[in-house]
Parts: C-alpha cells; structure tokens; sequence
C-alpha cells in the first residue's frame, strides 16, 4: 500500500509544500494555504513570532484557521498554545475542550474517571459531526474486530469498510514534559475548524482521540513550579521531586502491574474505544525523535505491529524532512522490548502504540540550548541530525508535534482499511495463537500455597483485558513449562479444579503470555533501555505453568465474570487457638496492624496441629488474653485478607514470640521520591500504616529511637555524597550561603505542590539531606534497638561508613545484570525474615549492589591476609567452570587444605585457620555475625529470566543480609523487593523483618 500512494503523495509535495516555499511561508503572515479559509491573523503572527527559525515549523502549523464560533486558545486562555512564560493547568485544559465541545458538534468530551489525588481525568474525540453522531456505532465495531471470535470474516469487512478508525494521542504522561498539553488544544481547534483537503479528510476517515494530560497531578506540580520561576527570577527553582502521587518517571513503567491510576484509566479507555493506534507525547531529545527502537523487539508482539511502527515513523520523517524540517529521525533512543511503558494497553492488546520525543526546554522558557554530541551524530537512522546549537522555544516544540502528529493523522486517513484489517487480522493471529505458536494455555494451579497471590495474579491479567477461567474438575496436561523455582521440570501434572486457566484462543493471549513467559536478552545485544526480565510468577512467588498441549482447551472451565479472589475461612469461631500458617502472603502483614493491641505470636519452628502442618512464622492467636470480639475480628479479618484461619483446642508446643505492630517511618530524599513510591505503593497496598519523612527529619531528630521501631530507607539511586548531603547547601568562602532556600511548599503560587495535609511531603527549604548529623542519629537509633532496612544502592551509607562490620560491597568487572528475575535460595529459613518462604525464590536484582562478607575482616573487605580465597572466576583449566584445577605431576587431593572450599557458603564465613590460631580475638561472636537470609543462586541456575553476563561474580554472593548492630539490626537488600508492584512475591521479605523487628535473633 505504502509504494503505491507515496509517489502521488511526493508530487503533491513538491508542487505545493517545497521547503523553500514552506520557509517563505513561514516569514510571511499570510495563509500557507492560499485560498482556503480565512486565518485568525493575530494568533498567527504570534505563532510566527515565537518560533526561533522558520525550519522549526511547517504549512501544517504555521497558521491558525479563523473561526466565528469556536474559541481559539488564545481567545480562552489569552494566549497562544507554545507562547513563551505560559503553561496551562489541568483544570484550564479542560474548560478549554469543554468550551470546544461546546461550539463545535465535532467535539466531543467526557470525563472518565480520577487520579490518586482527584484530579479528573478526561478523553476527547475530534472528527467528523457525522462520525460523532454514530459515535456508538463506531465504537461497536471496532470492538467487534478486536474480538474476532464474534464475526465472521464477510461481517468483519463490512465493519472493516464501513468503520474508521481510532488515532488516540495522550499528553504528557511526563509532567517536566510541558509542550504535549498546549499543542494538543491547538491541534483539537485546528482539526475541528481547518477547511483544507488534509484535515478534512483526517475528520471524515478518522476519529481523533486525546488525552489532554495524562499525569494530572504531576502537570499541575510543574505549572507550579513553572510559574514560582517566572515569578523569582534569578532565584533557584526545586527540582520536581514529585510528579504523581507515588511516582515520578516511572509512571511510564506501570504498563505490567497497572497500579497507578493512569494505568487503569488508559487500559480502561482502550477496551472502551479499541483504537487502532496510541500516540504518546514525550520531550527529550532533539529535534523529533519518533519511536521505532533499535531493538531487540518485544518477542511476543505479532509482527505486523512492528510493520506498522516502521510505516508511520518513515513517512512522517519523510515528510518532514522534504519540508526542510532537521532533526527528525527513529530507529535509536530506545529498545522496545520490555512491555512495562503506559503504550502497551496497544501494543500488548493487537493495535499499535507509538510515541515521539521532541526537543523540549522543561518549562516555557525560550533559551539557547547545545545538544548532545550523541543526539547530533549523523548516522544512517539519522541522516538529516540535530544542529548541535539552538535557539529554543516551546512553540518550536509544539510546531514540531502538531506537524509530525498532522502527518501521521494524513498516513492513517489514506489508509483507513489497512489499519482496520490490520487490527482484525492481528486479533485473528492473536486468537489462533493457541494453535499455531502456542502455548495453549497458561495455568496457575489452585495448588493452596498462595491463594491470594494466585488469585492477584490472575486478576492482574484481567486488569489487562484477559479472559481468565476456573477449571471445573481436576485434568492432568503435559505441560511444557520453562524451569522456574515453582514448577520445576514435571513431565506430567495434575491440575487441580479451581486452577486459573489462561487460554491463548482469545484476543490478547499476547499479553499473558508475555508477562508470564520467561525472557532471555542476549547481552550482546544493544544496551538495555529499561528492564531486560519480568516474568510474574516467579516475581509473585506463584507457581504458572505453560501448557502447550491443546488438549488443555477441551477441559470444562468457566470464564470468571468478577476479578479473580481467592476466599479466606475461619473454621471454628469458638476455639481456644486460632492458626495462621505462614506463606509469604503480603495479607499477612496487614492482620497485626488490623487486629493491632491483640495478642498474637509467631511460631518460631515449623509445627504440626490437629493433622495440619504450619510453617515457622505462622501465627498463633490464643483466645485467651484477647477480647471477647477477636472471633467476629478474625472471621472480618479471613474474608478481607483472605486469609485461612483454623481454630484449634490444644495449644501448639512450639517456641514463639509476640507479634505487636511496630512503629514504621519510611525516608525519601529530596533528590528523587521514584523508586521509594513503589515501596509507599506496596505498604499503602497491604494497609501498613507508616511515617513518611524526609532524611532531614533524621537530620532533626536526636531521638529516633523514641519515635520509631524500624526505618525503612529505599533505594534512592544517588552516590554517598548525595545520601548525606541530600540537594547541596552550599557555602562560600566568605561563610555565608550560597543561593536561598528552595521550598517545596503548598503556596497561593504552588498551590499544587503538597495536598492541604501536606501530603506527600514539603519543607520550606529542600536542601540539606540527613547530614553527618542525622546519619549519627541513625547509628544511635540502630545501636538502641531499632531495626534499619537498607534497599539496593542506598547500602553504601551503614556499609561503606561502617555502621555494620563484616560486610563489603564488591565492584563487579563483568558483571551485566540489568532489571532481570534470578532464583535465590532461602537459607536461613529459621530467621523470621524467611517466615513462609519456600527454599527457592525469584528476586528481582538490577546490577548493584554485590555484598561479600567477611567474618575475618572488621569491614569485609581488603586486609591483606585476612581475606578468605577470592571468589571470583576459576582460572583457565581442566574440566568445567565449577571443577577443581588439578596440577600434574603430584597427588591430588580433592579436600586438601590449600584447595579453595567448594561449598561457596563455607567459603564465605571461612576464617583464617592462621588468624584463628594467632589471633582469636579477632573473629567476632556468632551472635554477632551477619546472617545470611537469601542468597543468589550458583551460576548455571541463577538466570531465571532476563539477562545475565559475568554470573560468577553473582552467584552465590548474599541477596539479603540481617546484620546486628548493637541491640539493633540493619538488613540489606542486594535485591528490590518491592518493585513497580511487580514482585508481591518478595514483599514479605520485607514485611517479615518489620513485623519481627524486635525478635530478629529468633531461630539464630
Ligand atoms: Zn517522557
């Protein structure tokens, strides 16, 4: 289709849109289109005026169409959409396209729903007003070819030659990303008045869906602080620290888990509306970057989607380059291959998602800018670069979209059909894929370990649109199932009724199937963007098993209608004891805040009672001591946790502490509030009541301890200098401070930086973080009792300035880990942090940090002969990588006592048997020695999913580590266990140690 219509398309060009003559236009006031419809001649001029150098806009947008009844921004606004020192907040936006809607029947608007904060959120559609009056119509069929299993192929091309498609644009899901939400209300305008050839054959074969802004809460943050610059001239403006409610950046990592508003609002827009394509606006690099990737693509994406991603980015690079626009070009920036990006809900569900990257200045300031070398190299992806300096403007950024975006919108008009077909076919493949690349199902068998996380998982792919079935009665099926820490290497399993079946017969079988397949990204492969492994059971400690065996499609199920849940009991309401067994659920941290004052006891072996066994952990509720109301409690508590309670008459005789709900504060930094959001996420999840402070407030607390029983310190992903010292205040020789404070305040001006409870978090002044001062409060707090867990990077602070001992965190050489699953082993299943986990489990770990201990060594590295043998790569030699070296020409002994121990945990705590000797004094008590809870597993089996290179340097070294410190304890997690709510499954390796605080040393 492409070959056929370019050459027509390129002799219009050249005869009507030539650069020079585009150029011209641009310096000229007068309609780029002459002889068409009458331009608001103000609103031009200032478009003009605002755009740097004419080769920064195009006919497309170099003008705005007069109109005698619909509102120009400017005529709302009072100004220009791009006009410098102007951003718009949401609620303005939105009066602005109900103003649209409002003189114009080819508008139309309606508000669908709420972010975390309230803010609405809302969808707009431009086209034709006999499009919007059969608007229901519209929608109906491209529903019906989504799902194909409801026509036939002769009804699919009547709907197909009958329908239009859905161009759906989203605005700034970035909220430093400004220019998306002004262009968008001047493209609504332009599309709804503009008289020419192209927009009017845009409204007939199009329905133009918009977002105006995706993240409400954030744009309104960074109108703020947008305005509190313009308003403070020469004076230093915050970073925006936050942007959503939870998390920054990252909100654009929320396509596999859905747990941000945003999420779920767009996954609902797209099952309503079924669009064919989804555009997401993004500012970075220069000048228009539009996505294609360089790969590796996403391995279960139908092919056609890519196709259809090359075929819209070269057309509109074409377009505008032979319209003397530079600096318009795709292929590099990103990999597509993880489906964690907001644009899944159409890349994972048979349409197309795409998005730009236009050169944005973070507010709307117009300013002198050098671009990267990087983004200015001409490459063959590239071969029209970037210049490397520029005068900048937010209009220049607006021209560009609005351009790009016109040229996109013109590709789908000609070629209506082919979008639609498409889109049927893709569903077609999508639904055959049972037969044709398989798997046949996926399964999560009702197997009773983790009902809960089980039945999260399988409401979590209906969240993405998926059908998810019960089975009815119990089949056997060979499964064909990667090895995973669940299900092994079974040749045949039975699967019981009750199980979660996930057909791949149905429209979006390439969902499920890519968030629960396993992924392998070679590492010689480009540079991964973002995550390289996400496989979800694994991460949700559920057992899935991939069938490829049809047979599986025959056995009586039934479609579950509700989100899947699993149902907690409590047997037994007038007993003496009631019993939890400990699984590693996370409903299991929510029941000591819920039943908070209760007495409740963790059992710290594992026991067996009334022909029941129970895990160490489980929990043990005498109905003696509590109140006459803890049954109605428990039995409440069992139906909203899901929980499975048992009464029972006999008291288990098993050792066991108290289980009391501690007092939690959780720190974030005024550097950056993205991955901590996560954690907030996770505990807001699970009920856990926590303190939200900043690090300043350890900076302003002698007394931690009186506040606090354990402190959790998220991954902040800065450098030591930036833990302590937070945003820099800075003092200059002569003693005094360099610049003023920097507020995160709720202010007549901000009004949108904190909630009127303050929340999330402000300060009158941001610089400053914990400081040398907190970080003693910290040690104070720590050696007085209170438990410190200590996430990822932010390990460098007690580990590196030596609050622990005996612990060290190791370069890696080779290592490449990058954002992937691997198994870990649980090894201390005595410690309470371990309570309900099963030997093995898969742990999300992204390249740092390594821990090493050492028992000989009072900070676990160097010190000379006080350092156990390395336990790095094996020399080259005999034999494999985990056999022994064997020199020739003498005996060998396999356990000689100069050959390095094999067993790489005694390697570990392996002591100078010269230091012992000489030195006893040296090596500290066991009561004192770092315990190791869960350790990454040996080489050949620690790659669950994901990518890995340099294993060795890995395997085996401590994944979590409870280190006492004083009558304190600081545990350190080289893993993320609460990461976009992807890893439930680990979120008690957490929990466990903030509930057991005060009894970590059980089972030592
Ligand atoms: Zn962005």
């Amino acid at each position: 289709m492409i070959r056929t219509c370019l050459p027509l398309v390129c002799l219009l060009l050249l005869g009507r849109f030539a650069p020079a003559t585009a150029q011209r236009a641009a310096q000229n006031p007068a309609p780029a289109q002459s002889g068409v419809a009458a331009v608001d001649a103000d609103y031009t001029a200032q478009i003009r005026e605002y755009t740097t150098d004419p080769q920064f806009s195009t006919d497309l947008a170099d003008h705005l169409p007069a109109s005698a009844s619909v509102p120009t921004p400017q005529k709302f606004l009072g100004y220009i959409a791009g006009a410098p020192n102007k951003l718009t907040y949401t609620k303005d936006l939105y009066r602005y396209y109900d103003a649209l809607a409002a003189s114009s029947p080819r508008v139309k608007v309606w508000r669908v729903g709420k972010s975390e904060e309230g803010r609405d959120f809302m969808m707009i559609a431009v086209s034709d007003d006999t499009n919007l009056a059969r608007i229901d119509q519209l929608k109906e069929a491209t529903a019906k070819l989504a799902d194909p299993r409801t026509v036939t192929d002769a009804e699919a091309q009547r709907l197909i030659d009958t329908g239009k498609p859905f161009y759906w644009l989203s605005g700034s899901i970035h909220s430093p990303e400004t220019g998306s939400p002004e262009m968008l209300m001047e493209l609504a305008y332009r599309l709804a008045v503009e008289d020419t050839p192209l927009i009017r054959k845009i409204r007939q074969n199009l329905v133009v869906l918009i977002t105006p802004v995706l993240e409400v809460d954030g744009h309104d943050r960074a109108v703020d602080l947008y305005n509190y610059h313009v308003a403070n001239p020469g004076k230093a403006v915050p970073n925006l620290v936050y942007w959503g409610r939870y998390v920054a950046h990252d909100n654009n990592r929320d396509g596999i888990a859905q747990a941000l508003q945003l999420s779920k609002i767009q996954m609902k827009n797209f099952l309503e509306w079924h669009p064919q394509v989804l555009h997401d606006l993004h500012e970075s690099v220069p000048f228009l970057y539009t996505s294609t990737g360089t790969g590796p693509y996403n391995a279960w994406l139908d092919p056609l989607v890519v196709s259809e991603w090359q075929k819209l980015a070269y057309y509109e690079i074409e377009q505008m380059t032979a319209r003397g626009v530079p600096g318009v070009w795709t292929h590099g920036y990103y990999d597509g291959w993880a489906p964690n990006y907001m644009f899944y809900v159409a890349n994972g569900h048979n349409s197309i998602g795409r998005f730009y990257e236009t050169f944005g200045n973070g507010g709307a300031d117009t300013r002198n800018r050098t671009v990267t070398s990087a983004a200015t190299t001409r490459e063959w992806f590239r071969p029209n670069p970037p210049e490397p300096k520029v005068r900048w403007s937010i209009r220049n950024n607006v021209n560009m979209q609005e351009s790009a975006l016109l040229l996109a919108l013109e590709y789908t008009s000609d070629h209506p059909r082919d979008f639609l077909s498409n889109f049927y076919l893709k569903s077609k493949r999508a639904v055959a894929k049972a037969a044709t690349e398989g798997p046949a199902a996926w399964v999560i068998p009702n197997d009773g370990k983790r009902p809960a996380l089980a039945a999260q998982l399988a409401a979590l792919l209906q969240e993405e649109g998926c059908e998810v079935q019960r089975l009815d009665r119990e089949i056997e099926v060979k499964p064909a199932a990667p090895p995973t820490p669940a299900n092994g290497e079974a040749a045949s399993v039975k699967l019981p009724a009750g199980s979660y079946i996930v057909r791949m017969d149905q429209p979006y079988s390439r969902m499920a199937d890519m968030l629960l397949d396993t992924q392998y990204y070679n590492v010689n492969d480009p540079r991964p963007y973002d995550d390289t492994g996400w496989t979800l059971g694994p991460l949700r400690n559920v057992q899935t098993i991939r069938v490829t065996d049809p047979a599986i499609l025959k056995a009586a199920m039934t479609l579950l209608k509700e989100p899947a849940r699993a149902h907690g009991t409590l047997d037994g309401t007038a007993a003496k004891f009631y019993l939890i067994n400990a699984n590693a659920e996370p409903s299991l941290a929510t029941l000591p805040f819920q039943l908070r004052g209760a007495s409740l006891f963790a059992a710290e072996q594992p026991f067996d009672n009334e022909g029941r066994h129970y895990n160490a952990g489980s929990y043990i509720i005498p109905a003696a001591g509590n109140a006459a109301s803890l049954s109605q409690n428990l039995t409440r508590a069992a139906g909203a946790l899901a929980l499975r309670i048992s009464g029972a008459a006999s008291d288990p005789a098993v050792a066991r502490h108290p289980i009391t709900a501690p007092r939690i504060a959780l720190i974030h930094t005024w550097v950056n509030t993205q991955n901590e959001g996560w954690y907030r996420l996770a505990l807001d999840e699970m009920k856990v009541p926590y303190s939200y402070i900043s690090d300043q407030s350890l900076r302003d607390t002698p007394n931690l301890r009186e506040k606090y029983d354990v402190i959790l310190y998220p991954p902040v992903g800065a450098n030591l200098a930036a833990l302590i010292n937070g945003v820099p205040k800075r003092i200059q020789p002569d003693g005094s401070e360099f610049g003023g404070p920097l507020p995160w305040m709720k202010t007549v001006l901000t009004p949108n930086l904190a909630s009127s409870d303050g929340q999330p978090d402000q300060s009158p002044d941001i610089r400053g973080g914990m400081g040398f001062e907190g970080l003693a409060h910290l040690k104070k707090f720590i050696e007085e009792g209170g438990v410190f867990l200590c996430f990822g990077s932010n390990a460098v602070l007690p580990v590196d300035l030596g609050i622990t001992s005996n612990v060290s965190i190791v370069d890696t050489r080779t290592l490449q880990a990058r954002g992937s699953v691997y198994l870990s082993n649980v090894e201390d299943r005595t410690s309470p942090i371990a309570y309900g986990y099963d030997e093995q489990l898969g742990v999300y770990f992204n390249q740092t940090p390594v821990f090493r201990l050492s028992l000989a060594n009072g900070n676990g590295g160097g010190g000379g002969g006080l350092q156990p043998p390395a336990a790095g790569p094996r020399g080259t030699g005999r034999g494999t990588l985990s056999d022994p070296d064997i020199v020739q020409g003498r005996l060998y002994q396999a356990n000689a006592p100069d050959a390095p121990p094999v067993n790489p945990r005694e390697r570990e705590l392996y002591i100078d048997p010269e230091v012992r000797e000489g030195n006893p004094a040296a090596i500290p008590p066991r009561s004192m020695w770092p315990r190791v809870i869960v350790r990454f597993a040996e080489e050949r089996k620690l790659l669950l999913s994901g990518e890995l290179a340099g294993g060795q340097e890995l395997a085996n070294t401590p994944a979590v580590i409870d280190v006492p410190v004083g009558k304190g304890h600081v545990v350190l997690y080289a893993i993320n266990p609460m990461w976009r709510q992807e890893t439930h499954g680990s979120f008690m390796l957490v929990m466990n140690a903030v509930l057991n605080w005060d009894h970590l040393q059980a089972g030592r």
